[in-house]
């Protein structure tokens, strides 16, 4: 059943989506990059986070991170730079 979920702030666009139904963001909202696939949907739906940074920091810190602890900035600084220096087609 749809139902209207939110409504702009502008008050012209309604969004609406089906019921029960809880929107994902396009990025991570751990390390802001884009959430690629289904593995970054799955990663997002039970800890909030994409695949990589479950792999990176979930379970380096589970205890950690299931109490709300995220990586400080020095730690996502250098996680960014080390993907960064990945190729783009290697997952
Ligand atoms: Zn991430």
């Amino acid at each position: 059943m749809m139902v209207r979920m939110q409504k702009s702030t502008a008050e012209s666009i309604l969004l609406y989506g089906f019921e029960n139904h809880s929107p994902r963001p396009f990025d991570c909202p751990v390390c802001g990059l884009a959430m690629r696939d289904a593995r970054d949907r799955s990663s997002f739906e039970s800890l909030q986070c994409c695949y990589e940074c479950k792999e990176s920091f979930y379970y380096l810190h589970s205890d950690g991170w299931l109490k709300g602890e995220r990586p400080d900035d020095e730690e996502l600084a250098n996680y960014l730079r080390k993907r960064g220096t990945r190729p783009s087609y290697s997952f």
